[in-house]
């Protein structure tokens, strides 16, 4: 039987809660596609820092660069910090290593739970944000240039073949969509190219590659802008391609459009390696009590699925994915579970559980 190994990273906080209610529904998805997804648990995160003084082991890094995907949950803690003050969040040393360029941050709305904007079109949201992962103004981590206690700078980098591989992976992105809805693809890159050199040329090199994709439909906007666009069109949104910071920030603006950060999934992808994850933080204001909401977690682990089903040809792995879908649409939209999250009463356990259970093959 086929079998794929999975660098397993829950992390701190929230992040261990649904990674269990994640390999909970991937033991039920790997018996029925008939494959052996072997979750190999590692350590890492604020905590592992706490207690070994290493936030990432090397050994950890290691098996993430042997395995055929890694599922990760959450790090960081708001009171450990490393030297500089900021917070231990290896995620971006991984990203880095790994070179995981694309973060990838699909939203959509699912039947049976609210949205929090009121317009009725609100129920059709479905977008991608295709954030650049590996340089922009986080290219300034660790890096900060402090001159005393007077100023300090942190530079944002904007290189040519950092930006065309992004632009690319939108415009692909938004070609497989296309092919999939059967309507035209549209990319819209984010930028400030009004304000900042750097942009300017982020935007230049977008309309390059636009022009080798003259199927799919491409335009740019003003980030201020486009946060209010956000709010108030999303639904008119196909795939976005923006700058690191940008995206950072975008993507917790666009889960909040469909209920917050508990249904917002992500992928950080490169041409080697795809780690997947929620796209939220650990949340130590409900940690410990079983009350995360697990489905953007199920929803990573769907996207790992898929992902790998494109990489190794195994369509089965693909059914798996499609099969986790359809079981998080069908629990709410059933309203068999509603999770707290949205004012409800279940917890993490209930809707993994709930999940697992409304597990059934694509077609049936
Ligand atoms: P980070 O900086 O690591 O992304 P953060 O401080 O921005 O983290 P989160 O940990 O994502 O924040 O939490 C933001 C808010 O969303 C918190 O109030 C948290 O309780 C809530 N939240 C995040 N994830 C979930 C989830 N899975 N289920 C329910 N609530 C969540």
């Amino acid at each position: 039987m086929e079998s794929y190994r999975i660098a397993v990273l829950p992390g701190d906080g929230i992040g261990i809660e649904v990674m269990h209610a994640a390999a909970a529904v991937l033991e039920t998805v790997q018996r029925r596609i008939g494959r052996i997804l072997q979750l190999q648990w590692l350590p890492a995160g604020a905590q592992h820092y706490l207690d070994s003084g290493v936030a990432l082991p090397d050994a950890t890094l290691r098996h993430c660069e042997q395995a055929d995907a890694i599922l990760f949950g959450a790090m960081g803690l708001p009171h450990v910090h490393g030297a500089d003050g900021t917070e231990i969040i290896p995620q971006i040393d991984l990203r880095m290593h790994l070179d995981l360029y694309a973060g990838v941050r699909p939203i959509r709305t699912f039947e049976g739970l609210p949205t929090p904007l009121a317009r009725p079109e609100a129920a059709h949201i479905d977008l991608v944000l295709v954030r650049e992962n590996t340089e922009g103004l986080f290219y300034a981590r660790g890096r900060g240039d402090v001159r005393g206690d007077d100023e300090v700078r942190d530079t944002m980098r904007i290189t040519r073949q950092g930006t065309a591989r992004i632009c690319e992976f939108a415009f692909r992105l938004a070609e497989r969509r296309a092919a999939r809805s059967g309507r035209r693809g549209r990319v819209t890159n984010v930028d400030k190219a009004n304000v900042f050199a750097s942009m300017a040329f982020f935007r230049k090199v977008f309309e390059e590659v636009a022009a080798r994709h003259p199927q799919i439909a491409a335009d740019s906007g003003y980030v201020d802008a486009m946060a209010l666009n956000l709010v108030m069109k999303p639904w008119t949104y196909d795939v976005l391609v923006t700058e690191n910071m940008f995206g950072d920030i975008l993507s917790d603006l666009i889960a909040a459009l469909v209920g917050g950060m508990g249904m917002a999934p992500s992928g950080d992808i490169g041409d080697r390696y795809g780690l997947f994850q929620p796209a939220h933080g650990t949340a130590p204001d409900i940690a410990g009590q079983g009350k995360a909401n697990p489905t953007a977690m199920l929803l990573s682990a769907a996207m790992m699925l898929e992902w790998l089903a494109g990489r190794s040809g195994d369509a089965a792995l693909a059914d798996g994915a499609a099969m986790i879908q359809h079981a998080v649409e069908q629990v709410f939209a059933s309203g068999q579970v509603r999770p707290m999250e949205f004012g409800g009463t279940d917890g993490t356990a209930a809707i993994a559980q709930a999940v697992a259970g409304a597990l059934r093959p694509a077609h049936a």
